[in-house]
């Protein structure tokens, strides 16, 4: 069963017109975080190797085509776990970076701190030697045309459904068995200055536990983080839930308790993966034993050969 990827590119509704580009953009991925698995590398490296190639495509929500603050910039958010030790790292409200999954490593590596946000991360990654990059090339055309039309007083960042994008996050087992986790975000689109979601918490965004596996998540920030939704789906999971069961059973009480749709990828130890999600859709896609799976509505499971 071992290795195994997973990865998702958010949790929403995928316009029709970016819904092609978004699952060949999560098969790519995919492909290439099981080719790191399966020459022998960790799933730390595949993880964020994975999602830094979501952040370079513009499709997605993260890095290079994140949604827009409310006042017309970028601030994004990003988070890694390692499950050999719960060692973790995230930066949040960061500027001018184009990878913050790789700047979150390097707070875990090279700080003895958790989370920078802002203005220090920034600080941060110029010294660790990691490029400024203009905020206008992290912006797309279509993110701009999204901010302009939910400038409306009335217009609601949660509510917003329309041409979504989605947060990416990947979650993997490498052969020895050790687990780790990535998510990365643009946040909400129109949320307010300074506003910090799920995607860089711990336990909320993410978690990883070598004794009981990994999870990723995609939605509503601000329900996820009042249920924890990482950590209670790996809670289920010590209680012997499968990895289905535990994400169904936290993502029906993050609808019931506080009315927030989601979506997650999960793995346990064993290499028993699921891509589970309450709202409409969920990009998916994992690769596991030479094959790769994805879907994108309830109920797809399509499956091809991973020639490696
Ligand atoms: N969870 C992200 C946030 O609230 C958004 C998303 O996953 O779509 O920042």
């Amino acid at each position: 069963m071992l290795p195994v990827i997973v990865v998702h590119g958010g949790a929403g509704h995928v316009p029709k017109d970016r819904a092609d580009l978004s699952s060949v953009g999560v098969r790519d991925a995919v492909r290439a975080g099981y080719a790191i698995l399966q020459a022998g590398g960790s799933a730390m490296d595949a993880v964020v190797e994975t999602v830094t190639l979501l952040e370079n495509n513009p499709v997605y929500n993260a890095g290079r085509g994140s949604d827009l603050n409310v006042k017309g910039e970028v601030e994004m958010d990003a988070l890694v776990m390692d499950g050999r030790t719960l060692a973790s790292g995230s930066v949040s409200a960061v500027r001018r970076v184009a990878n913050p999954v790789q700047l979150a490593r390097l707070v875990m590596e090279k700080t003895n701190h958790l989370c920078l946000t802002a203005e220090g991360a920034s600080k941060f990654a110029r010294a660790m030697g990691v490029p400024e990059v203009p905020e206008e090339s992290l912006i797309t055309d279509y993110a701009r045309m999204r901010w302009k039309k939910n400038l409306q007083p009335d217009a609601n960042p949660v509510e917003c459904q329309i041409g979504k994008m989605g947060t990416v996050g990947a979650v993997a087992v490498d052969k020895e068995g050790n687990t780790a986790c990535a998510t990365s975000t643009g946040g909400l689109i129109n949320q307010m200055e300074g506003r910090v979601g799920d995607t860089p918490s711990v336990g909320c965004g993410g978690y990883a536990d070598n004794l009981i596996g990994a999870v990723s998540t995609t939605g509503h920030g601000e329900a996820i983080m009042k249920v924890t939704l990482s950590r209670l789906i790996l809670f289920h999971m010590e209680q012997g839930k499968s990895p289905q069961e535990a994400s169904d059973l936290a993502l029906e009480y993050m609808k019931e308790r506080v009315n927030g749709l989601g979506g997650v990828v999960v793995v346990d130890l064993k290499g028993t993966w699921a891509a589970r999600f309450s709202s409409l859709q969920m990009v998916w896609a994992a690769a596991q034993q030479d094959q790769l799976h994805y879907g994108l509505y309830h109920g797809e499971d399509f499956i091809e050969p991973i020639c490696v």
